[in-house]
């Protein structure tokens, strides 16, 4: 038997919440590796991107708002489906839930395994959850892009590529530069690619790279605030998805089974990205996604809160 207790379950302590203004529009709610949140304060308006996991975690969301203005909240914008980003968007009672047509199917075809697959994966990040009232569903969907105009603050939302999932969004304020990029982007935080389409993901972070942001607030991690911090998140993102991706093809062609190449993915990361939080949590789930695309998956497979406990059995213990 491993050490290892099942992805973040025994992940219990607290992260300390920061609040930084990035622009007289824009800010970002962080804790150290938790699901950040974005806010763009428009002339009339309020977009929040991305709602915490619970209404009563956004309800923390939604106090450090209104330190900053009393504009009603009427936009959500939903960076990808997964459960942790958007259970908590009931608490902000938008006008209008944004997000692309493929995070609409995927809400469809998953959401409501991937709910029940997230809770127990991380219970810590869902604190109350009996507040979730269901699934979140999207009232605006859009495909490729979408701009809003907040008064005299444009806002495009925006579908660069695939990577993360294959509804990949992101916000981007073109007049100060500063991009919210979801789970594409991380710092510090080990990218978590159960969903992903990692041969695509490289040419999109070449995407969110040529809109030449300034400031960038990835999924998780501190807020980027120079444009080398912003390179730093961009290379690091890219680093570690080429070093893993590359590390299971190379096992796959040789013909060894997923136990196998986790163990050698695991050993030639660890060194590097070993202190990322959420290492341990993720590589299973990430080398099991990768072994899939690397041989017979072109799409991700569905996880389950059962298949969850299974790879974990296969691989950990
Ligand atoms: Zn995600």
């Amino acid at each position: 038997m491993s050490d290892k207790k099942f992805a973040s379950q025994a992940d219990l302590e607290e992260k300390k919440v920061s609040f930084d203004r990035l622009s007289e529009h824009a800010y970002a709610y962080t804790a150290e590796g938790d699901p950040n949140t974005g806010i763009v304060v428009g002339d009339d308006a309020v977009l929040v991107v991305d709602t915490q996991a619970t209404p009563v975690m956004a309800q923390d969301v939604i106090r450090r708002i209104r330190e900053v203005t009393d504009k009603p909240i009427r936009y959500i914008v939903l960076s990808h489906y997964h459960a942790v980003r958007v259970l908590g968007a009931s608490a902000y009672r938008p006008e209008h839930i944004i997000a692309s047509r493929d995070t609409y199917d995927l809400i469809v075809e998953r959401g409501e395994a991937d709910m029940k697959s997230e809770i127990e994966r991380f219970p810590r990040l869902f604190r109350a959850v009996e507040s979730v009232p269901g699934l979140t569903w999207p009232t605006l969907v859009f495909e490729r892009r979408l701009t809003l105009s907040l008064g005299k603050l444009a806002v495009e939302i925006m579908q660069l590529g695939r990577g993360h999932t294959k509804g990949d969004t992101v916000v981007w304020l073109p007049q100060e530069r500063i991009l919210f990029s979801g789970d594409l982007v991380e710092y510090g935080a080990t990218p978590y690619t159960g969903d992903a389409y990692l041969t695509d993901w490289p040419a999109t972070l070449d995407a969110l790279a040529a809109l030449n942001p300034e400031k960038l607030v990835p999924g998780r991690g501190a807020s980027l605030q120079t444009r080398q911090a912003v390179q730093e998140g961009l290379d690091g993102t890219r680093e570690f998805i080429t070093a893993m991706f590359g590390a299971v093809k190379r096992g796959a062609a040789a013909g060894r089974d997923l136990r196998s190449v986790y163990k050698e993915t695991y050993a030639a990361l660890k060194p590097r990205f070993g202190d990322w939080v959420i290492f341990d949590h993720c590589l299973p789930f990430d080398v099991s996604r990768a072994f899939d695309e690397a041989t017979q998956y072109r799409d991700p497979r569905v996880w389950t809160a059962q298949r969850d406990k299974e790879l974990w059995q296969s691989l950990e213990e």
